[in-house]
Formats: structure tokens, C-alpha cells, sequence
């Protein structure tokens, strides 16, 4: 067709370690059958990816991947593992009944945790990459490789195990910032230098995993995506170690929103995204800050008088997505900053239609009342007033 310009969008794959790095969160234990609950959940937003937990890490964590193994029949299902066999087996014996099986095995690539944590030799680092790779690749259908600390690492060195890890049979490499300590345009640098260091990477799935200590997780996940990351990780409401992961909901949504300039998409469905942040939440007893982007209980909460007026005409005026596709809603809460027209609007909603002098009067007494402390329930106005 001339004159049309047929733009094709970059699949992205989501991973999601809602049970896994988000599990791992101070306080949040998950019995199995709530990690079954959750990851069914996940099956309906779409996701690629379940990474179910640590296999190897205990018996209660060896089960919960097993249960969703046997419960999941569209997404790929992960359990990470050291570079130790052992971890390995268990991973691959927790995998056995899903449908299809990855393990995410990781070591540490930054001269610090080399020396300080694992007391190992670079060389030493590199071999046990190899060799844990191969062997789990022998038991799998998927692995991905993760160089743990890759943005505090020697560049050099991080091409060095990408290139030994492609060879062994990874297909999915990830280069996390695992300390939540790169910024976007240097974590985009960063991934490009690799990139271009291994040529390899480009038969292989490149993945970003970032955390939160900077507030800068989805930013440097956009930042990855935006220099050609294929695979996104992240948790639901953005849980996870210490200030936790990139949030899915957050990461999704702007790839969504912003298509026009990424020239990407999900196989998420976005309107399983509210059911899912309130599960979590509920599940870990996380709650989600009232502010908080997507899912927060007033990411779609218009207060002010200026704001009601511009949404009573037109949502587009303060909203850039449609609370619909997420599964949520549009809210005007009465508050001391509320004008006259959605107040009056409210009234009529409740059933007491007012004009003229009765609207300024009951809307000076609404002021009052808020004005004394935040947001005003109708019921308490119209005491005595029969509807
Ligand atoms: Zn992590």
C-alpha cells in the first residue's frame, strides 16, 4: 500500500521474579500453593517468563518451584542456581514437570565480589561459568547466564564470560545491575560496549535486571530496552532485595505508552495488571504506596479543581493511559483543592441534586469540613438530608 509505512515492533520478552528476587525481600515467605497462586496469575498477565525461585536455596524453595512447574502450561519457568552442581540438580529436578524448563544460573563478575565474596581467581570465575552452563544446558531446555555485579565489572571481563557462556550453550545472557548503582545513559553505554565486544550477543537473548537503591530500575531497564535489550526482568509493585526490582507494571506500561518511540511490545495483558499487584500485595503484605505509578491507589486520583474540571471535559487532559486498559478506574476524591463543578457533580451522583443557593451553601459547608482534614465522604455532608 503506498503512502503506508508498516513499522514492525520489537517483541519483548518479560521475565518476571516476583517469586524469586521479589520473594526474597525482607519479611516475605511464600508457601507453595502462594507462589501457585501468584504464578497463575502471572500465566494471565502473559508473562514470558516465571522465575519461581531458588531451588537449591532450601526445601520450601525447592517446592514452590516444583508446584508451579506443574501448574504453569504457557510461560517458560525458571529456578537460579549458583554454579555449584548441586544447585543445578535441584534446580533441574524442582523443573522436571514444566512445560518448559530454564535455569537462570549467576556468578559474580566485579573484582570485589570475586575477591571479597567468593575468594576466587577471574580464571577460577570463568570455568566454573563454563562448566556450570554446559552441565545445566544438559538438563534443561533454556539456560540463562547472569555476570552477578555486571556494572561494577571490568567490561572486558564481562565479554570474556558472555563469550565462554554463549560457547557452553547459554541463550539468554543477563548483565544485571545488581546494586542498583549504574545510571541510564551509563548502563545504555555499558550494554552497547558489551554488545559490541561480543558479537555473539546478537544470536542470543540480551537481558536487563535492575534494582532500585537509586529509584533508577526502570529507568535503566527503558535504557536497556532502548539499545536493544530483547528481555526485561522485574517484579510486580517492584519488590525485591534491599529497595527492590524494576516494577512490571511500571516497565510495561511505558513500553506500552511510549510505542511511539521505543517501537516495541509485550504479549502482556494489561488488564490483568491491577488483579495482580493487589494479589501480591495481599499475599507478602507489601502494601503499595498510595502514590505509587500504575497501581497506586491514586495513579488515577484527581483532587484538584483544575484537574476535575479537564477530566469532567476530557480524560486526556491528566491522564496519559485509560485506567481501563489496567484494570482500574478513574477517581475524583472531594479534598480542600476540589472545585465547585465536580462537587456538584458528586452530589448528583449521590442522588441530591443541587443548584443556585443550595450548591454554594453546601459547597461552602464541604469546604469547611475539608479544609479541617483531607478527603470528604458525601455520606458524612448530607447527614439528615434524605437522598
Ligand atoms: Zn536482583
Amino acid at each position: 500500500m503506498k503512502g503506508v509505512l508498516f513499522v514492525s515492533h520489537r517483541r519483548i520478552r518479560v521475565f518476571d521474579t516476583t517469586l524469586r528476587d521479589g520473594e526474597q525481600s525482607p519479611g516475605i515467605a511464600l508457601q507453595p500453593d502462594e507462589k501457585v497462586e501468584i504464578a497463575l496469575q502471572l500465566e494471565r498477565l502473559r508473562v514470558d517468563v516465571v522465575e519461581a525461585g531458588f531451588a537449591g536455596a532450601s526445601p520450601g524453595d525447592f517446592e514452590g518451584v516444583r508446584a508451579v512447574s506443574g501448574a504453569l502450561t504457557s510461560p517458560t519457568v525458571a529456578s537460579l542456581a549458583r554454579t555449584r552442581f548441586e544447585d543445578i540438580d535441584a534446580a533441574a529436578e524442582a523443573l522436571a514437570g514444566a512445560r518448559r524448563s530454564r535455569i537462570h544460573v549467576f556468578i559474580a563478575t566485579s573484582e570485589l565480589h570475586m575477591e571479597r565474596k567468593l575468594g576466587l581467581e577471574p580464571q577460577q570465575v570463568v570455568e566454573q561459568a563454563r562448566d556450570a552452563v554446559a552441565y545445566a544446558a544438559s538438563l534443561v531446555d533454556e539456560v540463562e547466564f547472569s555476570c552477578e555485579d555486571a556494572t561494577r565489572s571490568d567490561q572486558a571481563f564481562v565479554a570474556r564470560v558472555c563469550r565462554v557462556a554463549i560457547r557452553a550453550g547459554a541463550t539468554t545472557i543477563n548483565l544485571p545491575d545488581t546494586v542498583g548503582y549504574a545510571l541510564p545513559f551509563e548502563y545504555a553505554t555499558f550494554l552497547s560496549n558489551v554488545r559490541r565486544e561480543v558479537p555473539e550477543l546478537r544470536e542470543v537473548t540480551l537481558s536487563v535486571h535492575c534494582h532500585n537503591d537509586l529509584g533508577l530500575a526502570v529507568a535503566n531497564t527503558l535504557a536497556g530496552v532502548h539499545v536493544g535489550a530483547e528481555q526485561v526482568e522485574c517484579t510486580v509493585n517492584g519488590i525485591g532485595e534491599r529497595a527492590g526490582n524494576a516494577a512490571l507494571e511500571e516497565v510495561v506500561m511505558a513500553l506500552n505508552v511510549r510505542s511511539d518511540y521505543f517501537a516495541t511490545a509485550t504479549a502482556v495483558d494489561t488488564t490483568e495488571i491491577t488483579r495482580a499487584s493487589q494479589l501480591v500485595s495481599q499475599l507478602t503484605g507489601y502494601p503499595v504506596q498510595p502514590n505509587k505509578a500504575v497501581v497506586g491507589a491514586n495513579a488515577f486520583a484527581h483532587e484538584a479543581g483544575i484537574h476535575q474540571d479537564g477530566m469532567l471535559k476530557d480524560e486526556r487532559t491528566y491522564q496519559i493511559m485509560d485506567p481501563a486498559r489496567l484494570g482500574a478506574r478513574t477517581t475524583l476524591p472531594l479534598g480542600k483543592h476540589s472545585g465547585r463543578h465536580a462537587f456538584a457533580r458528586a452530589c448528583a451522583e449521590h442522588g441530591v441534586e443541587l443548584v443556585g443557593d443550595e450548591l454554594t451553601a453546601a459547597f461552602r459547608r464541604f469546604k469547611e469540613r475539608a479544609d479541617a482534614g483531607g478527603v470528604v465522604a458525601l455520606e458524612d455532608l448530607f447527614e439528615g438530608v434524605s437522598a
